[in-house]
């Protein structure tokens, strides 16, 4: 059981090996084309994959430009400092509760799309993305997993200028810059990871590997966060809660990203997204 969910130009396709097929014509109307719509029908969706055998793809997934699985989601979180060796790097204390900030929704894009920057002080931030299924208020950790439709693969695109220029610390401006949120190839429903909660994660910048953990080191792991995140808001479909960065981030070693660098971000049993980096105009200053 399970599916594999990506968005081809707008549309929800389902994936399996090389093959996309696009959700609306191949489950004959029943599941709309709406990547936002069909994650209300976790169900149906995976019915439909068990059939893929039988039905005629749509097209090859490398033929086509895939957008970011979850396009509008209403809410988007993050964790900051959620890894102990990442804590250190930055000369911070592991939090004792979670450290939650916003990504504007705004800020979501595909799994290519370039990452516009707008100083010199960009970083990357690979982390396990969640996607809140069937949401709700006051979660238990026990059943937070039961309302997790799907992972992905994300990118924390943080300006570390902007994200230190107030005293404490803005997370929310500095990582919700128009583009800073690269998420994809895919959203995989939790039945086709074997471990989610030990999944290796990467970022390679160029040929380098600058981030590789797994997220068996997460502090709060994924059922704490969803648990703590729904007792002061409901969460809802489509909800992204992006959940914290191994250590190896740029700034903690003066390798901040630069004009022309690609970011290449993979978790084990959910793919790969490769994301070009774009220096263009500085921001404002007040
Ligand atoms: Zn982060």
């Amino acid at each position: 059981m399970g599916f594999r969910m990506a968005n081809v130009a707008g549309r929800a396709a389902l994936v399996d090996g090389d093959n996309y097929y696009d959700i609306e014509s191949t489950s004959a109307g029943a599941i709309p084309s709406d990547p936002m719509e069909a994650l209300t029908m976790a169900t149906e969706m995976a019915d439909l994959q068990a059939m893929l055998n039988d039905r005629e793809a749509t097209g090859r997934v490398a033929d086509a430009t895939l957008d970011a699985p979850v396009p509008r989601p209403r809410n988007c979180f993050g964790i900051g400092l959620n890894y102990a060796d990442h804590a250190a790097e930055s000369a911070m204390e592991p939090p004792k509760n979670p450290l939650v900030f916003t990504k504007f929704p705004s800020c979501i894009v595909g799994p290519t799309a370039d990452v516009e920057m707008r100083s010199d002080g960009v970083d990357y931030e690979v982390e396990l993305v969640v996607v809140i299924g069937v949401g709700g208020k006051d979660i238990a950790k026990e059943d937070a997993w039961n309302r997790i439709v799907g992972l992905t693969v994300g990118q924390d695109i943080s300006d570390r200028p902007m994200q230190f220029s107030a005293t404490p610390p803005h997370f929310d401006l500095g990582k919700s810059f128009d583009t800073f949120g690269p998420i994809g190839p895919y959203l995989v429903s939790p039945e086709l990871v074997a471990d989610p909660s030990n999944l290796r994660l990467s970022t390679k910048i160029n040929d380098e590997v600058r981030q590789d953990g797994t997220t068996s080191q997460l502090i709060f792991d994924v059922p704490a966060l969803v648990s703590y995140i729904s007792h002061i808001t409901t969460l809802t479909t489509g909800d992204l809660i992006f959940t914290g960065t191994p250590d190896g981030v740029g700034v903690s070693q003066g390798k901040l990203l630069q004009h022309g660098d690609v970011i290449t971000s993979e978790i084990e049993d959910i793919g790969t997204m490769t994301n070009r980096c774009v220096r263009i105009s500085d921001y404002a200053t007040p």
